[in-house]
């Protein structure tokens, strides 16, 4: 039986419904040498994020996927604190972002030491923390995978495949993807876990298709915004005609607790797809049995092991 691995355990599938698979509970966009960077208290966090939580159960979400890796700012200690506060299990992952703001560690450390340490995470706990990571969150340059980000991935594949994890990578054009998937398959990672983080930036739906084929996963996680809710029901519905229904991610990409700003900022809400999204879907004529695997089967067996 698979289990979503969560801050507050792990989690059957029955004991879920909606899960949105790409949000921030807290985020540093500066790079890891700069000074004050990931740093707040919990209580400040727990303070500006649990009623967004509590926001978000209110409409229906059961479980949120936090996709800040190593160096954006993960915090999996004040992850645990705010899903403990608002009583949401999240999904907190292993892994390193892309370049500038890969930390000078892991430019030094060997692949298989970085294999190691994923490994160390998916199956134990995140240093420090009785948090265990749920999946592995990567990204790579817009045009290319540099040398670093290749060696990180091809790290990731070997952890995440003793595990059956996922790999997610914020990736924004398909061709560096269809790269991303050929590495992975050299080192023995299944594409059917693969999930392509914000497909919908390539404007090439094509691209989308190619790497569903694939079987990779293919997640529009930019809904919020009315101007582009057309697009996404547009590419929604083309992957549905093609039999990809299987196959799709929603999410918002919102939140979030900034350390750089003061007070952490003003986060988005996490219920726009709840409210004014899923309305539209249903306007479509797209069934409810299709929008609920949308929103809680496919999440689930996406980040489930
Ligand atoms: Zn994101």
């Amino acid at each position: 039986m698979t289990q979503l691995i969560t801050t507050l355990g792990p989690k059957r599938a029955d004991e879920l419904a909606m899960i949105l698979p790409h949000e921030h509970i807290f985020v540093d966009l500066r790079t890891p040498d700069q000074p004050g960077y990931a740093e707040a208290e919990a209580a400040d966090v727990i303070r500006l994020m649990e009623p967004e939580l509590r926001r978000a159960q209110a409409v229906g979400v059961t479980a949120l996927v936090d996709c800040a890796p190593i160096g954006v700012g993960r915090r999996a200690d004040i992850l645990l604190a705010v899903s403990i506060a608002a009583g949401m299990p999240v999904v907190v992952p292993t892994g390193i972002y892309r370049e500038p703001w890969v930390p000078d560690w892991a430019y030094s450390a060997s692949e298989s030491d970085l294999s190691t340490w994923m490994l160390g995470e998916l199956q134990g706990t995140i240093s420090g923390t009785p948090v265990q990571a749920g999946f592995v969150k990567l990204s790579a340059g817009d045009d290319s995978l540099t040398m670093c980000e290749t060696k990180i991935l091809r790290a990731a594949g070997h952890a995440a495949a003793q595990v059956g994890a996922a790999i997610g990578s914020h990736t924004i054009r398909g061709r560096v993807v269809r790269d991303q998937l050929d590495i992975l398959e050299s080192v023995g990672f299944p594409s059917s876990r693969f999930i392509w983080i914000h497909a919908s930036a390539d404007p090439d739906f094509e691209l989308n298709l190619e790497m569903a084929r694939r079987g990779a996963w293919i997640e529009y996680d930019w809904i919020g915004d009315p101007s582009t809710d057309a697009l996404f029901l547009d590419r929604i519905q083309r992957m549905l005609d093609a039999g990809f229904g299987n196959q799709i991610l929603l999410s918002h990409d919102r939140g979030w607790f900034d350390p750089a700003k003061p007070g952490g900022g003003i986060p988005k809400p996490y219920t726009y797809i709840s409210e004014q999204f899923l309305p539209k879907l249903a306007a479509a004529g797209i069934h409810d049995a299709i929008i609920q695997s949308l929103i809680a089967d496919n999440p689930f067996r996406a980040f489930a092991r």
